[in-house]
């Protein structure tokens, strides 16, 4: 296939553009329309030079900007099924454009529920040629986690932006693969991390970040659920999850103490706590981790698949702040020394995924980078190499990274 970055980038001089003949409308066709798209800004007036045409007859030629891109969703478990279909019928900058799963029966429900074509329905096999799909602009892996790299890698070379479902993988070599497969395909990644658009947890980061208390000075964050369903869930199987509450909602945890400092930490001791060893076999049960920030604040954490909990508390100079709970769907509850806020309530996935959208059609800031996924894998890392260690302090390098 022809691109036009192989025809903009020859080092040849203005006086040689006369004799490149110009692309007529059928071979513009031929060169891939989301690849002529994402060029469109950065490229097109240089490419309408070099190739001797004028730009009025590229713009001519090229397909009409969308204002709304196809998503599709792989992986139709109780995420997709509850949370992210109804929020994409709700959603301004993206829509439910089509589904991938290993579920025949689903392929009927989900095509009559929601009105997708045969032609926008694929399986995990067929799924590389979603490539040739042009209703579909996103893909979304909703996957267990196992299996995020595998299909953000196949997305990102099938030419589709990508959404990675949280924890954004099995540990930080998979994270660099996801990253460079995206960097490569020239594709935008994002991962699943919905309370960036949330607007409780944007006043707790602008709390932090306008220092409206001053410093802080200690920050705790709870993420906890009971877990007491089918032993052979994936989730606590550790081939297919990586891990237990850490990697399920632990990483929640480490998130809210990092907006909730506004930095990332340079250090963690962690311990870890079994009480049910014939439920959680492969998985941990509770952790309980300690960070240092550069700032001089010190941070807690707790996750648990055998606890209920929810929330996050930054003490300051002057005051204090606190959501709870602070990381389900919502609505959120906020409070500070001096009194309640509160925010109209809209679907977090809605706010998410049009952000997502916005930041690809408009170049708005993409909230949820994959280096962002990413850092908070090597904390994860680093917490279980603490816990390896019997609750060594490990020391982390992480400068500015995934901060937002
Ligand atoms: P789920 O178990 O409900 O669904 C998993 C889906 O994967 C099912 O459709 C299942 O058929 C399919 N699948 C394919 N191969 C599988 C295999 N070998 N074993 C099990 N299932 C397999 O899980 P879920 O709750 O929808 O979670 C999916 C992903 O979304 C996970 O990465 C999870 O961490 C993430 N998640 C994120 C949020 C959030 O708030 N951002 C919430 C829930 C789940």
């Amino acid at each position: 296939m022809v691109g036009l970055a192989n025809i903009y980038v020859l080092p040849i001089s203005y006086s040689l553009l006369s004799l490149v003949r110009p692309l007529n409308c059928m071979e513009m066709k031929k060169i891939s329309r989301r690849k002529f798209n994402s060029r469109l800004g950065k490229g097109l007036g240089g490419a309408a030079l070099l190739a001797g045409m004028p730009l009025s007859h590229v713009t001519a030629c090229a397909p009409k900007q969308k204002d709304s891109l196809g998503i599709a969703l792989v992986g139709l478990g109780s995420y997709s099924t509850y949370q992210l279909a109804p929020s994409l019928q709700d959603t301004q900058y993206c829509h439910l454009a089509g589904i991938v799963t290993g579920t025949p029966s689903k392929e009927k429900e989900w095509a009559q529920k929601y009105g997708i074509p045969s032609s926008n329905i694929y399986n995990y096999e067929n799924f590389d040629s979603i490539a040739d799909n042009e209703a579909i602009d996103i893909v979304y892996v909703v996957l267990p986690n196992s299996m995020h790299v595998d299909f953000s890698i196949r997305a990102a070379q099938a030419g589709k932006h990508v959404i990675c479902e949280k924890p954004m993988a099995m540990n930080v070599e998979e994270c660099d693969a996801i990253i460079q497969a995206c960097e490569k395909a020239g594709v935008k990644l994002s991962v699943g991390y919905r309370l960036h658009s949330e607007p409780y947890t944007q006043e707790v980061k602008r709390l932090v970040r306008e220092k409206t208390f001053g410093d802080v000075h200690y920050v705790s964050a709870d993420a906890a659920y009971m877990s007491r369903g089918n032993p052979d869930q994936w989730r606590l199987d550790i081939k297919l999850s990586g891990g237990g509450a850490l990697m399920n909602m632990g990483v929640y945890s480490i998130q809210s103490v990092i907006y909730g400092t506004g930095e990332n930490p340079i250090s963690v001791q962690a311990q870890e706590f079994s009480t049910r060893p014939e439920y959680f076999k492969q998985t941990d049960e509770t952790i309980t981790a300690q960070f240092e920030f550069p700032g001089g604040a010190a941070g807690n954490i707790m996750t648990s698949h055998n606890a209920s909990a929810n929330r996050l508390y930054g003490s300051c100079d002057s005051g204090w702040y606190e959501l709870q709970p602070a990381n389900h769907y919502g609505p959120l509850h906020g409070r500070t020394s001096e009194g309640e806020f509160s925010f109209p309530h809209e679907r977090q996935q809605k706010l998410q995924m049009d952000d997502f959208a916005k930041h690809i059609l408009q170049g708005t800031k993409n909230l949820v980078p994959g280096e962002m996924g990413k850092r908070d894998m090597i904390i994860v890392e680093a917490v279980y190499k603490s816990i390896a260690e019997g609750g060594a302090k490990i020391k982390l390098d992480l400068g500015e990274m995934g901060l937002s």
